[in-house]
């Protein structure tokens, strides 16, 4: 299912912002800066990286992740540390397994979560109904 890129975004937003612990009681982004959210700020590297990627692991999207969208993020060191992802304050980390399963889901691919394990990014959230 071909999707524009606004269209893929808007989805995630109402998905990920919908569940996120950021958010504030009015619905609007509770951060300092909304616009630093690595998820949106770098959107097209982050569906292109989960799109680039036809896997049941989720570790295979943590390394696509890395590999297309924390190479380029300004938050990530030099030696590839991130302490916004070890503070668990980066959305797209935190809730990466929900990301995954909504661009898959938007797009047509069926991603099998039967591999997921403790292995898997820092989840603010359990995976569950997010599909409001
Ligand atoms: S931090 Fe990101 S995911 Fe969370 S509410 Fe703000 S824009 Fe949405
Ligand atoms: S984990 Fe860190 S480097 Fe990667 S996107 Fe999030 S803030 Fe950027």
């Amino acid at each position: 299912m071909d999707r524009s890129l606004v269209e893929l975004e808007e989805i995630i937003r109402k998905k990920i912002c919908g569940v996120c612990s950021d958010r504030r009681i009015d619905g609007q982004c509770g951060l300092e800066e909304p616009a630093d959210c690595a998820l949106f700020a770098l959107f097209p590297q982050v569906a292109r990286a989960i799109q680039a990627t036809h896997s049941k692991d989720i570790q295979d999207y943590i390394r696509a992740i890395r590999e297309g969208v924390c190479s380029v993020c300004a938050k990530q060191a030099a030696d590839g540390t991130c302490e916004t992802r070890r503070q668990v304050q980066c959305a797209l980390d935190a809730y990466l397994v929900l990301v995954v399963d909504a661009i898959e889901e938007a797009t047509g691919n069926r991603f099998d979560r039967s591999n997921l394990n403790s292995q898997g990014p820092a989840l603010r959230v359990q995976p569950g109904p997010a599909s409001h």
